[in-house]
C-alpha cells in the first residue's frame, strides 16, 4: 500500500481496517452529471475497490460550471459523460477499477447493471430513474443513497440501510415538490458540491461498518435553512416497494420502445429495446447524403435534419432537439433508421 490514504487512515473512525472495507467496496453511480462528477470524485480519490457509472448524455456547455470531471474539450468532441468519467477519474487514481456506461437506465436494464455492486449512489436528475433505482436496489438488498439538488437546495436520505426505515417510494408524497429542474430554474456549484458530500459521508460510514441513523438531510446554501430529520414513522407498512409484500412496481414495464420528452430541454427521447442493435458506421454513411454537420465518433452519430439536431447512441437511443412533439420525433427516427 502506498501512502496514498494515510491521511484518510489516520482518521481515526476508519483507520487501517476502514480503508481496507473502502478498498473491497463497489460502487454503482447512477449518473454522470453534477452529484455523478462530484460523487464518483471523492469514491474514487477514497480508493473504493470498483466504481461504474453510468449516463446517457453528452457532456454541453450548461454542465460545466458545475459538473466538475469535465473540460470545454470535452465538449467540442461532444463526448458521452460516462466515457469522459471514466477517463478522468482513472486519471485521479489507478487504483481503481472504473467502468463507463453510455447507456438510459430503464426498467429492462437496471438489475442487471446494478447487480454485483454493494451499494448505489444516486445521481440522476429526474424522479422516474430514482423510483427505478429504488426499486431495484431494494430487490437487489443493496442500499440505495439517494440524493438531489436544485436551484441552492439539496437533499439526501440513505435508503435500504435498516428495514424499518422508509424507502422513497413511502416518502413521495412529503419530499418537496419534483417539478423544478436544473434546466428551469438552475442550479450553483455549491449544493452540487455539499448534497454529493453527504451521500459520500453516509457511504463511507456504511462501507466501514460504522453505526448510524438514517436522516433526511436538507440544506438550502442561499437562505442558511438546514434540517435533519428522522422518518422511520413515514415508513408505509403497505409500501409496495419495501414491504415484505412487495411487487416493485416501478421495475414492471413492456420490452417495447420507450419515448420521452426531456423536461425544459426541447428534445424527445427514442429508446428501443436492448434486442435492437445499431450499427454506427453503417448507419453514419446511410444518411451522409441526406443530413448536414455530420458527426461521427465510436459512441454516437451526430446531425442535423429538417431543422433538428439528432443524436444516435451505440446503446440505440436516439435524441431528437428542437422539439417536444413524441410524434414528429418517431417520424423523423423512422425517416432515418426505417
Ligand atoms: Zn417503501
Amino acid at each position: 500500500m502506498t501512502a496514498k490514504y494515510s491521511r484518510q487512515e489516520l482518521f481515526a473512525p476508519i483507520g487501517e481496517e476502514g480503508q481496507k472495507r473502502i478498498r473491497n467496496a463497489s460502487v454503482f453511480v447512477l449518473g454522470a452529471g453534477a452529484l455523478g462528477s462530484s460523487g464518483a470524485e471523492m469514491l474514487v480519490r477514497a480508493g473504493v475497490g470498483r466504481l461504474t457509472i453510468v449516463d446517457r448524455d453528452i457532456i454541453e456547455w450548461t454542465n460545466l460550471h458545475r459538473q466538475q470531471l469535465y473540460t470545454e474539450q470535452d465538449v467540442i468532441e461532444q463526448l458521452p459523460k460516462a466515457v469522459a468519467a471514466k477517463k478522468r477519474l482513472t486519471a485521479l487514481n489507478s487504483d481503481v477499477d472504473v467502468t463507463g456506461i453510455v447507456v438510459d437506465v430503464t426498467p429492462q436494464n437496471v438489475l442487471d447493471l446494478m447487480a454485483g455492486h454493494d451499494l448505489v449512489l444516486d445521481a440522476t436528475d429526474n424522479i422516474e430513474t430514482r423510483l427505478l433505482a429504488n426499486d431495484a436496489a431494494l430487490k437487489l438488498g443493496i442500499p440505495f443513497f439517494m440524493g438531489a439538488c436544485v436551484g441552492s437546495y439539496g437533499l439526501t436520505f440513505p435508503i435500504g440501510i435498516e428495514d424499518h426505515q422508509p424507502c422513497l417510494h413511502c416518502l413521495l408524497e412529503t419530499l418537496p415538490s419534483q417539478t423544478l429542474t436544473c434546466d428551469t430554474v438552475g442550479v450553483i456549484s455549491p449544493i452540487v458540491v455539499t448534497t454529493a458530500a453527504r451521500q459520500v459521508a453516509d457511504v463511507l460510514k456504511y462501507i466501514t461498518a460504522t453505526s448510524f441513523e438514517p436522516k433526511l438531510e436538507s440544506t438550502d446554501l442561499w437562505t442558511g435553512n438546514r434540517a435533519a430529520i428522522s422518518v422511520t414513522s413515514m415508513k408505509k407498512a403497505e409500501c409496495p416497494s419495501c414491504s415484505t409484500d412487495a411487487v416493485y412496481p416501478f421495475l414492471s414495464a413492456r420490452e417495447s420502445m420507450k419515448t420521452a420528452v426531456l423536461c425544459g430541454r426541447d428534445t424527445v427521447q427514442l429508446a428501443w429495446p436492448i434486442s435492437r442493435k445499431f450499427e454506427l458506421d453503417s448507419f453514419a454513411n446511410s444518411i451522409r447524403g441526406s443530413v448536414s454537420t455530420l458527426l461521427h465518433n465510436p459512441h454516437l452519430v451526430a446531425f442535423e435534419y429538417n431543422g433538428h439536431r439528432v443524436v444516435l447512441f451505440r446503446d440505440g437511443r436516439m435524441l431528437v432537439h428542437g422539439t417536444k412533439d413524441v410524434v414528429t420525433a418517431k417520424k423523423i427516427a423512422a425517416g432515418l433508421l426505417g
